[in-house]
């Protein structure tokens, strides 16, 4: 399950979002409207608060979006000492990429 204001992915037991407390979506209804698009991938966000604020700005400027974490990546750092991270990959439309990237570099401070 989905919710379809912040994106955040639930079980599937799971009815409402705890954050926006609005009914989740199926996410298998979700992938059939991504399929429809042609999504690209923005470099990979290393940690939640930095995904959120990106996804925040994305909303406010009405780009469609989507996120996903990369639960392999968690699953691999459970057993080492490094801090847990999670690696989090957002989805825009292609024709959105551009205006995506620079919002996702100005907060990354990533420089070419
Ligand atoms: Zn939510």
């Amino acid at each position: 399950m989905i919710c379809p204001k912040c994106n955040a992915e639930y079980l599937d037991y799971i009815k409402d979002c705890s954050d926006c407390k609005i009914s989740l979506i199926d996410s298998s209804k979700i992938d059939l409207q991504i399929s429809d698009l042609k999504w690209t991938a923005l470099p990979d966000i290393q940690g939640k608060i930095y995904a959120d604020m990106i996804t925040d700005i994305l909303n406010q400027k009405s780009i469609p979006n989507y996120a996903r974490m990369d639960w392999a990546f968690s699953a691999y750092l459970v057993d080492g000492a490094n801090l847990p991270g999670q690696k989090i990959k957002i989805f825009v439309p292609k024709k959105n990429l551009k205006q995506a990237l620079s919002i996702t570099t100005s907060i990354l401070g990533i420089h070419k």
